[in-house]
């Protein structure tokens, strides 16, 4: 029976009109018409052959059209059309109690939130509450009705690793206030660099475990506490809804318990079963001989007493790595300081917000040789994508400013969309005027993704493909890409791929920048920062490359400015 897949399509017509903005007698009669078919026992189909569709209360002459040309053709042009252009994660928005449709539209429109953690942000940065019409109290009741949608929908919800840092950074810091704590570390996922965290678990060593204990458990952003003791807490925050369990340990205990809270699960299996060979016991508490505790104070201790090197949380998946620090050769990752540029930054002259000066001045802040700016090409309307006069202006500016600034280079770039006949949207006489070109997919998700990035790549200007997967981890699923052929080409002609470290984004993910390692493909890591504040992003980025094993050399922006550019040109 198709009457509920039908009574779906129709309530989501309703609601993309509630986000547009629509006709409500039209809306009602989406939401009848779904409310009808639901309750319908009869097969929708048989109705519709039997010519009865318009016996159906609640079905109008103009719906059952709709039906009919579903029924027929499997597609209903009026879906289609109501639901394009509007982001999926802003119909689960429309399920938030105090959160109307018009407050929906106006996050959509003038602060690009899209999903529900876009809309958590926004609240916490106070750019919401600054909008015309909100004010404190309206998204005061908004953050309320999110708890509550939260709680009713009662899932375990993994978020971001970047929604999730501000969340342990506050619980951290007013726990370094605590005068009993001495030491604190944040174990798990979280301290494994993961792309989602699901729980978050931190543990201190300090006296006077109750009282910390109870400091923690009567913090203000605590919206509920599930047990506390003399050595352990749990609560819920009041922002994410995460569940975050605070751990006293011993000191003599804290580097064994730090590595057991790290995980993974499949890693400490391993590494427990290394232990029992060698005639010791390893658990939370330390290593043990018989009865007798041998080490545990330190975790780098933990990981020699049993053979093996340090290896960093972010490895810690058995994908190979024991077997690797046994013999002493785990590989030296790349780091946050190996990093000297960012390519990826859009400025006010396309959806960007700070003037290329200012983005300049935070690269150098950073410590960057260099960055790129690459703002939208002109057919990326929605975002200010830039036609050839304001590129071409934009390239002036950069020029001038390259001879004002002093310890930074501007290089000159876009990101040209890859548009859907697989044709690039700039000519080649405005690319070859241009340091590098990003080429990328904004629009055509499903449609010949893999041909048209091969046929991207076969421009002599382009040089780094940006987010090749297309996907969001707050639910969209991406481009309809075979990776593997992408990855192909992409080595054949020494394109670099991009980890995006847009926290929503992560693409290429862990699994896809290892295998693009091993197809000898170099990776950029690059922010894609709509705000200088975005540039900070830069951290998940590296996270992602660090757990797809890559090191300093893999990455092609950890090269000085020099061999930077002799990269862009040459290889
Ligand atoms: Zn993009
Ligand atoms: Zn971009």
């Amino acid at each position: 029976m198709k009457n509920i897949e039908i009574a779906k399509i129709f309530e989501r017509i309703a609601d993309a009109l509630e986000i547009k903005g629509e006709n409500k007698f039209k809306i009602i009669a989406y939401r009848n018409a779904a409310k009808a078919l639901s309750d319908l026992t009869e097969d929708i189909s048989e109705i519709y052959e039997k010519g009865k569709l318009l016996e159906i209360p609640g079905i109008g002459e103009g719906i059952a059209k709709k039906i009919e040309e579903y029924l027929k053709t499997g597609r209903m042009k009026k879906y289609e059309e109501a639901v394009s252009g509007i982001p999926e994660g802003l119909f689960e928005l429309l399920n938030i109690p105090n959160l109307g449709p018009k407050t929906i539209k106006l996050a959509y429109e003038s602060l690009k939130v899209e999903n529900l953690q876009q809309l958590l942000e926004v609240i916490n940065n106070g750019s919401l509450e600054k909008l015309p019409m909100m004010g404190k109290k309206k998204v005061e009741n908004i953050k309320e009705g999110i708890k509550e949608y939260l709680e009713k929908k009662g899932e375990k919800r993994r978020f971001p690793i970047g929604v999730v840092e501000k969340v342990v950074e506050y619980f951290v810091s007013e726990l370094k206030n605590n005068k009993f704590v001495e030491n604190i570390e944040v174990a798990g996922s979280y301290r494994r660099h993961c792309e989602t965290v699901g729980d978050i678990d931190i543990l201190v060593v300090g006296k006077e475990g109750g009282k910390i204990i109870e400091h923690f458990t009567s913090l203000p952003n605590v919206s509920k506490v599930l047990s506390k003791g003399d050595t352990k807490g749990s609560i819920i925050d009041n922002e994410l809804n995460i569940q975050i369990d605070l751990r006293v340990v011993d000191e003599k205990s804290f580097g064994s318990a730090l590595q057991y809270f790290t995980g993974s699960k499949a890693h400490n299996i391993k590494l427990r079963g290394i232990a029992k060979d060698l005639g010791y016991k390893l658990s939370e508490y330390g290593i043990f001989k018989e009865e007798e505790y041998i080490c545990g104070r330190d975790e780098i201790e933990v990981y020699e007493k049993l053979g093996l090197v340090f290896i960093p949380p972010e490895l810690r998946e058995d994908r190979g790595e024991i077997e690797l620090a046994l013999k002493g050769k785990i590989p030296s990752l790349v780091q946050l300081k190996d990093i000297k540029g960012d390519l990826h930054i859009h400025s006010n002259y396309s959806d960007g917000f700070d003037d290329i000066e200012t983005i300049a001045s935070y690269g150098i802040s950073l410590g960057y040789e260099y960055i790129g700016i690459a703002d939208h090409s002109m057919s990326v309307k929605y975002a200010g994508g830039l036609e050839e006069e304001r590129i071409l202006k934009q390239i002036e500016e950069i020029e001038n400013l390259n001879k004002k600034l002093k310890n930074i280079k501007i290089l000159k770039g876009s990101e040209v969309d890859i548009l859907k006949d697989g044709s690039l949207d700039f000519k080649d006489e405005i690319l070859k005027k241009l340091d590098f070109v990003i080429a990328a997919i904004h629009q055509g998700f499903k449609k010949n993704v893999t041909e048209r990035m091969i046929d991207a790549m076969d421009n002599p200007y382009v040089k780094i493909i940006a987010h090749p997967t297309g996907r969001l981890l707050s639910g969209r699923e991406g481009y309809d890409v075979n990776i593997e052929k992408v990855m192909e080409k992409a080595s054949e002609k020494n394109i670099f791929l991009e980890i995006n470290s847009y926290y929503d984004r992560l693409d290429l993910n862990e699994i896809n920048a290892k295998m693009a390692k091993e197809m000898g493909i170099k990776l950029i890591i690059n922010t894609d920062a709509h705000n200088i504040k975005m540039m900070n992003d830069i951290k998940y980025g590296v996270y992602i490359a660090r757990r797809a094993w890559l090191n300093k050399d893999d990455i092609v922006n950890t090269r000085n400015l020099k061999d930077f550019i002799n990269l862009l040109k040459n290889g």
